[in-house]
């Protein structure tokens, strides 16, 4: 369907030094892959993770980033901060920013718009808690975090959107969906993509899926047919892995 992106969250871990010696271990695959490879950092990591991979295909995105361009909200990092830098990617709405920072889907979109508007693209982050799925309602979570998130974005800025969908249950806890849950999911939300815009701006949609996707499962969940690549956390920390998991998006 999309373009394949593979991208690393790599939250809270490695500072400089480490940050350098793991972009240049990633390095060499920007030239030969046949998807697009992005790597999350952490503000501080942002500088050194761009000069590492500088003259490659290789993206760079932070983060988190907040609505406003500039003013009294200590400790934020505005969009034209990071297109400043040379940034070309913001991660926005991941489930650990709503669980553990109050993220809401209004302040979503806010950052979304903020994002769009200063030439970034995003990678837009939804997904059901355990419970939820288990009440049947996944679709109709997503479907909500999707359409809020999206108010106010044209059909023509949609081709600098990038939708990761992201079970709660399966970040960070080594449970996988199944490639048929991530498949379900993913056409869902393509689904819904298509209903707010059209079919063009649906079928051109990148939707990743994310949540302990590895070196050993990728291939799996990469050949479903609405899987356009992954938002890798653990797994994006080692550079093998990482390697396997770009290869594995074709
Ligand atoms: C994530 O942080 O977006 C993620 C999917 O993490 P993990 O791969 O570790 O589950």
């Amino acid at each position: 369907m999309g373009k394949y992106v593979i991208a690393g969250n790599w939250k809270m871990n490695k500072p400089p030094a480490e940050a350098k010696a793991l972009s240049e271990d990633i390095k060499p695959l920007g030239a030969g892959a046949a998807c697009d490879v992005v790597l999350g950092v952490p503000f501080v990591d942002l500088q050194t993770a761009l000069d590492a991979t500088a003259g490659t295909k290789i993206g760079v995105a932070a983060q988190n980033c907040h609505w406003a361009a500039s003013g009294a909200f200590t400790g934020e990092i505005s969009a034209p901060m990071l297109k400043a830098m040379g940034v070309g990617y913001v991660i926005i709405g991941h489930s650990e920013r709503r669980q553990y920072f109050g993220e809401t889907d209004e302040t979503v979109n806010k950052r979304v718009r903020a994002a769009l508007d200063n030439g970034l693209t995003v990678i837009l982050c939804v997904g059901e808690y355990l419970e939820q799925r288990e009440q049947g309602i996944t679709e109709e979570v997503v479907a909500l975090q999707t359409k809020v998130a999206l108010c106010g974005v044209s059909a023509e800025e949609m081709s600098r959107v990038i939708i990761a969908y992201e079970p709660v249950w399966a970040i960070g806890t080594g449970r996988t969906a199944t490639a048929a849950q991530a498949n379900e999911v993913c056409a869902a939300i393509r689904n819904v993509v298509k209903g707010l815009y059209n079919a063009d701006v649906a079928t051109a949609l990148t939707v990743q899926y994310g949540g302990s996707m590895n070196a050993g499962n990728a291939a799996e969940l990469l050949a479903q047919s609405d899987v356009d690549g992954g938002l890798i956390g653990g797994a994006s920390l080692k550079a093998p892995d990482f390697a396997t998991i770009v290869a594995a998006a074709k």
